[in-house]
């Protein structure tokens, strides 16, 4: 891929005028031949970085962006340490297997001190993880039985986030993708059951919905798949991809049935830095027992003169979001995660019921399982949803506009996440610019905008053809 670059790729990088006594450029595409006094290149890079979006404002993405400054300075401090060196920085990987530990038992697994997990960059890495257990297991039983491991498959909703359609593609699995279906935007239990044979690896619930929040029925689906055992002796295990909703679900829906207390679910995977309040970079993935995550695909790296195992794709990794993670579950607590979370589906539920009233919107959710909602414009309206997300761009606001999959390509959304930090009052100024972008676009013509404009598609981008 080429960088993109609006101005002439010939033009240098400049200093002035901020540096008005010299005359200071450097070359855009090469390393100079000297380099730049410190504050110069501190200067020139902050300055760059102030076309980019508030990311306070950004109400497209799921990530964390505020954190508490105490965090803040424990990420710094560890800003030196490799979360590989388990040897060197035991206290770090200590910290790590004690968040484990945590979240199976946030999770219910039946023995939290027998669940096997990681951290990872992010739920991308777990995920990937998640799948190759699924996809190694199913290979094992296969081989065992004297059967065919050609031709795995693995079962999802068409609405998975992208790193499933990145999963299927480079472990060369095939994915069968329920489609929506009217009111259904998600993954059905019996459309699930119906798609998988002797070659389904597993079947993936999500826990919160990329495209509306909503949460996918996970007992159902592992009720459909006892059914399917029952009936034809495929046993079939589920992951549960809970980026978002296994930090929200234990903490404000303490009586879902969703995680390890369902038989059926092998596997869990949390964004840290989504719902779980720490910075981008890091990821949880669990497995309920040895038997869910086969021996051979872990690693043993060196740790306090014995071996300790890993399971990653990456070997190098930053140790301040792990930490970062440990403290923030030490400071919060069940009951400070859960003032957090309430507070943001309480702020998600007023500000959709809010937006339904001024008239042209529909809602799709309203923010009452993930703290987030997808709405869509009337068709009566002389103006899209990609019109709307122009609208509010004009202000600051990030809030993308994008058309669903099969068999609902016919709905353009517009989706808002409501994060830590994105309190009633700044909901309040986010409505009262909505309001006011109204009125200009109520005098349009018709539409402007169509889904050739959405920049920012926020995990809901369709995958390459394959
Ligand atoms: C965000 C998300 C992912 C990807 O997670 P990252 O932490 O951004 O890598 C996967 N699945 C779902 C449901 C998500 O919301």
């Amino acid at each position: 891929m080429q960088p993109t670059e609006p101005s002439d790729p010939d033009t240098p990088v400049a200093a002035n005028p901020v540096f008005g006594d010299e005359p200071i450029t450097v070359p855009r595409f090469e390393l100079s031949d000297g380099g730049l006094n410190p504050a110069v290149a501190y200067q020139i890079v902050h300055d760059e970085l102030m076309l980019d979006g508030n990311a306070r404002l950004n109400l497209a993405t799921f990530v964390t962006t505020w954190e508490e400054p105490l965090a803040r300075r424990l990420m710094a401090e560890s800003f030196d340490k490799n979360m590989i060196d388990k040897d060197e920085y035991p206290r770090t990987a200590d910290l790590e297997q004690r968040c484990i530990r945590m979240l199976g038992d946030l999770w219910h697994a039946p023995d939290p001190s027998a669940v096997l997990g990681c951290s990872t960059t992010g739920s991308s890495e777990a995920c990937m993880l998640g799948g190759l257990a699924l996809k190694r297991r199913w290979q094992h039983r296969r081989r065992a039985a004297g059967l065919s491991t050609e031709k795995p498959n693995i079962v999802m909703g068409i609405n998975v986030q992208i790193c499933w359609d990145k999963f299927a593609n480079y472990w060369d699995v095939e994915p069968r993708l329920v489609p929506m279906d009217g009111h259904r935007l998600h993954l059905g239990a019996a459309e699930a059951a119906a798609l998988c044979d002797e070659n389904t690896i597993g079947v993936v619930a999500v826990l919160g919905s990329t495209f509306d929040g909503s949460y996918e029925p996970v007992a159902e689906i592992c009720a459909a798949l006892d059914a399917l055992e029952q009936r034809t002796g495929l046993d079939i295990p589920v992951h549960v991809d809970g980026a978002s909703g296994a930090m929200i679900a234990p903490f404000c829906d303490p009586d879902l049935v969703w995680d390890f207390r369902l038989p059926r679910v092998a596997s869990i995977n949390t964004s840290g830095h989504k719902y779980g309040l720490v910075y981008p970079g890091v990821g949880w993935a669990l497995w309920r027992d040895a038997d869910a995550l086969p021996d051979d695909l872990v690693f043993k790296v060196n740790y306090l003169g014995g071996e300790m195992p890993t399971f990653a794709l990456n070997f190098s990794r930053p140790g301040g979001q792990v930490i970062a993670q440990y403290y923030q579950f030490l400071r919060l607590g069940r009951r400070g995660y859960r003032r957090v979370q309430q507070t943001c589906r309480d702020v998600a539920t007023s500000l959709s019921a809010k937006i339904a009233a001024l008239g042209p919107f529909t809602l799709l959710t309203d923010g009452s399982e993930l703290p987030v909602f997808a709405f869509t414009v009337r068709p009566d309206q002389p103006f899209s949803a990609f019109d709307v997300s122009a609208a509010l761009r004009e202000r600051g606001w990030l809030v993308p506009a994008y058309t669903f999959p099969k068999n609902r390509e016919d709905i353009a959304a517009l989706r808002i996440v409501v994060r830590n930090g994105f309190s009633h009052d700044l909901a309040g100024l986010l409505l009262d610019d909505l309001g006011r972008a109204l009125e200009t676009l109520g005098r349009q013509t018709g539409p402007q905008r169509g889904p050739e404009t959405a920049g920012f598609a926020h995990g809901t981008e369709k995958p390459p053809a394959r």
